[in-house]
């Protein structure tokens, strides 16, 4: 056991970003309550987990009430891509907003540090570039979006709120696009999308011009991040922008891919979907400074990393439909 270990609630932990989280703390020794719904998660993200006597994994749904006794909770349950989070949009404001409500609620009771994973979504189609926490969004509040942005956007409030009401210890990053091993082959984010497509020779799907820029963090820079961000002491309580500054666009982004994996896959342009931000970019002057913090993985890096993962994904499919 590590010296100060914790009990730590992770939701939304057999997804992406969460199953990544659950392994790093459980290395750092704690006791780790993983609890998830399942709707884009699975427990084949946490299986090597589950030999572990620190580890639980509970089948639950934060937009309910849930009784447990913790140190820290890290509140990571939403779907994160927009065919996802657009699928039951009504659902998906409810994670954001009941979910925070009553996650809120239980770090109240047990007086639990509680870390909220907000995104850049928060900022919309940004007027500011980059963005840096100071900019309060440009966000359409009836869009197929707006589920998902003023979702997050009231959670932040509520995390603000119970701060201000109850002096509960919040923390609120706000994460830009991460990508990694891990991510749902069908996920509809662009780099699963990408790599999905290059690996099986199916035309890449550029939507609109290609030239909406974004900025791709590698996922074990993040989990960094938000550990860090736990770390801190009370008064520190974001938002704060945790990203790689690195931008580049969806045609370079495509190009790239194509070239990592040697496919000679054509490229098809789509209809660019409604309200898709054009650009996108955090500043994080306020992680280095106040979390010395920055990420270190290069995009060409991070890519082979999460090609390699695709490519042995796809062919135990292809073999499983074999047997
Ligand atoms: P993901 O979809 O892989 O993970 C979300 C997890 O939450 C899934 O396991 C899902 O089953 C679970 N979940 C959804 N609704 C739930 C509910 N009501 N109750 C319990 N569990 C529920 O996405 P991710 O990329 O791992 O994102 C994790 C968090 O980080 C999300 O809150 C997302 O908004 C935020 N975020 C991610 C990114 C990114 O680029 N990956 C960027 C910004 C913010
Ligand atoms: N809640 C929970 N677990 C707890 C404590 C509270 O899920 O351990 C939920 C409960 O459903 C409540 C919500 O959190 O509705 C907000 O709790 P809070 O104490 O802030 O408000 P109240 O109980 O007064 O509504
Ligand atoms: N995108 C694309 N092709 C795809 C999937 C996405 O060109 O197959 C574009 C999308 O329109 C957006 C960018 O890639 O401009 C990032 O999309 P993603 O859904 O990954 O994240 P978000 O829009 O939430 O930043």
């Amino acid at each position: 056991m590590a010296r100060q270990a914790r009990r730590i609630l992770i939701t939304g932990g057999a997804g992406f970003l969460g199953s990544h989280l659950c392994e790093k703390l459980i290395n750092a020794g704690h006791e780790v309550l993983c609890l998830d719904n399942f709707y884009t998660g699975s427990k084949a993200n946490v299986r090597d987990l589950l030999e572990c006597h620190r580890f639980e994994l509970m089948r639950h749904d934060i937009t309910f009430p849930l009784y447990v006794e913790v140190d820290e909770i890290y509140n990571l349950a939403c779907p994160a891509s927009p065919v996802h989070y657009q699928h039951d949009p009504v659902q998906t404001t409810k994670t954001s907003v009941h979910g925070s409500i009553n996650m809120l609620g239980l770090a109240k009771r047990v007086n639990a540090k509680i870390l909220q994973a907000s995104t850049s979504e928060v900022y919309g189609d940004p007027e500011v570039h980059p963005q840096d926490e100071s900019y309060w969004g440009r966000v359409n509040p009836i869009g197929p979006r707006s589920c998902y942005d003023e979702g997050k956007r009231c959670a932040e409030t509520l995390f603000f709120d119970y701060r201000r009401q109850h002096n509960l210890s919040i923390k609120v990053a706000r994460i830009f696009n991460t990508y990694g091993p891990r991510m749902r082959p069908n996920d509809g984010r662009v780099v699963s999308n990408f790599i999905v497509q290059a690996l099986t020779n199916q035309p890449i799907t550029i939507y609109g011009d290609g030239m909406q820029t974004r900025s791709f963090c590698y996922v074990d820079d993040l989990i960094d991040g938000l550990v860090r961000l736990m770390e801190t002491s009370d008064e520190i309580t974001g938002p704060i922008n945790l990203g790689n500054p690195h931008e580049f666009t969806m045609m370079e982004l495509a190009e790239t891919v194509k070239d990592l994996t040697g496919s000679g896959c054509r490229i098809d342009f789509k209809p660019l979907p409604i309200d898709d931000p054009k650009q996108r970019q955090p500043n994080i002057s306020r992680a280095r400074d106040t979390l010395n913090w920055a990420p270190s993985v290069q995009l060409r890096h991070g890519l082979t990393k999460t090609i390699a993962y695709f490519n042995d994904l796809l062919r135990s499919n292809a073999l499983g439909a074999i047997a």
